[in-house]
């Protein structure tokens, strides 16, 4: 009995020097959290003093009693402080490191990436993101983020373009087919863009991408309806008949349908499709906007993504991201040393570290000034539209698209964080946004059997935080610690600074 009581007493040394894994069958791991406020989805109002128990990685009791805590349960005071949802961000690529060279191959950049493959998942925990979802979901990042040893919960989608279509443009040929290798043949295309040597017709229909992105694991594919941006207008996009070819094989295998679309036609264009989600605000139209609200043809098309009950993405952050370049201070921002590994953050400095920004400016030739408004008007018009679509009633999805271009304006985590101060900054207010941080993110993706509210059952995957998220926007960058599949961590164990420098 003794020795029993010795060692019950001494589990967390025991599990912290040989691993909560290979304890004995039937020693659970437990935490409880007391004197908390809760806050999530499915009560109405913050619950103060409850106590709440997870055992392994799950909620299992919650009380506004106080709960047994046996020896050998990890104790955690809740006083004063706020339990939430652990964020879901629907919106991330975590296969590039934000501001590299996409599919870069350079060895000089073999760092860059191991130093991000090792932060990127604690900087998106830093920031209390706890469930991700990668919209293109290349195999080999998702293999490489988990296996990290702490990691957000990863979901992903598959991508596929139209042959030689948007994001496709921007590989050069050479490496386009085997880099995207779900691209769709679209026949009505076939006279600009026939299908390449060696590649079947057979092996590009709708039915057959959709099915090999069903064998991967992914919940979701993601098709892109993009036309062009910047000075580009000609880029190929799937007829009417091959998308609803894909609507009708997504259904079939069980597959959500999200589109790339961010201008008002190709946003018609999903919703005639009857997409489950369109993954990017409307912000590209240039319609006559001085006046607050939006205009008709903008308020009319955001009526009908509301009749369709269409998830809706309005991933502001994606613009700002790329106005951020032209600013001094981004690189001095305090947050960059919690979030961006110390080697990437120099080389962002170094003039190689500035192509993207060179590039633009070569792009649209205008002085950094100039070239900043142009993107933060167009994101301006994207809080608009997510305002106008909040106001009718709409639920939406907290969506960062980190990072969107191969720019260091946007960072894993700390864009999340951002996205929801731009919600916040559009007049869309505070439960709003916890609810797309939490509940609405985890019913439009099909995983609120385990995420998305405080309940037992539940993955306890969760936030405490010092402040009160229903009151200040702000409080999502408050946080104690991060409880993730019940493994409490203090947040700045996080940070980019604890690892190598
Ligand atoms: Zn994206």
């Amino acid at each position: 009995m003794f020795k029993l009581m010795h060692f019950l007493v001494h589990r967390r040394f025991f599990a912290a020097v040989i691993g909560i894994a290979i304890l004995p069958a039937g020693w659970a791991h437990e935490v409880v959290i007391q004197n908390v406020t809760l806050l999530t989805a499915n009560r109405s109002q913050p619950a103060p003093n409850q106590n709440v128990r997870i055992r392994d990685d799950r909620i299992v009791e919650i009380s506004s009693r106080a709960l047994q805590v046996g020896a050998g349960v990890e104790r955690i005071d809740g006083r004063g402080k706020f339990l939430t949802p652990g964020i879901m961000d629907s919106h991330v690529h975590v296969g590039e490191p934000p501001g590299v060279p996409i599919g870069s191959k350079d060895p000089a950049h073999a760092t860059l990436h191991s130093s991000f493959a090792i932060q990127q998942p604690r900087s998106y925990l830093y920031f209390g993101v706890t469930q991700l979802l990668d919209l293109t979901g290349p195999a080999e990042a998702i293999v490489t983020f988990n296996a990290q040893p702490i990691r957000p919960d990863l979901f992903y989608c598959g991508l596929a373009p139209p042959l030689d279509g948007y994001p496709t443009v921007f590989v050069p040929k050479s490496e386009r087919y085997s880099l995207m290798p779900n691209f769709i043949y679209e026949p009505a295309n076939a006279d600009k863009h026939p299908l390449p040597q060696g590649f079947k017709a057979q092996d590009h229909t709708p039915e057959a991408v959709v099915n090999r992105i069903a064998l991967s694991g992914a919940r979701c594919i993601k098709v892109p309806i993009e036309e062009g941006f910047g000075g580009a207008r000609d880029w190929p996009i799937l007829s009417t008949e091959t998308l609803q070819r894909v609507r009708k094989a997504a259904t079939e295998r069980g597959l959500l349908l999200i589109a790339h679309a961010n201008a008002l036609g190709m946003q018609r264009i999903a919703v005639n499709t009857r997409v489950d989600v369109i993954a990017h605000g409307l912000w590209n139209w240039d319609l006559e906007s001085d006046k607050p609200g939006v205009p008709p043809q903008i308020a009319a098309h955001l009526r009908s993504v509301h009749e369709h009950k269409i998830g809706y993405q309005p991933t502001i952050r994606v613009l700002a991201g790329m106005a951020d370049l032209f600013r001094d201070d981004t690189l001095k921002d305090p947050a960059y040393l919690k979030v961006v590994p110390p080697a990437l953050l120099r080389w962002y400095s170094t003039e190689e570290g500035q192509w993207f920004k060179n590039q633009l400016r070569k792009d649209f030739d205008a002085p950094d000034m100039q070239i900043a408004h142009i993107h933060l008007k167009t994101a301006a018009q994207g809080m608009r539209a997510a305002k106008f679509l909040h106001d009718l009633g709409h639920p939406l999805l907290l969506g960062s698209d980190t990072p969107s271009a191969p720019t260091y304006g946007n960072q894993p985590g700390y864009d999340t964080y951002r996205e929801m101060r731009f919600m916040a900054q559009s007049g869309i207010p505070l439960d709003a946004i916890f609810r797309a941080a939490t509940i609405n993110n985890a019913q439009q993706f099909g995983l609120d059997q385990d995420y998305g509210t405080i309940e037992p059952g539940k993955i306890a995957n969760l936030l405490l935080l010092d402040a009160n998220p229903l009151q200040t926007v702000r409080a999502w960058s408050l946080i104690d610690k991060v409880v993730l599949r019940g493994k409490v961590i203090e947040r700045e164990m996080l940070s980019a600074e604890r690892v190598m420098k």
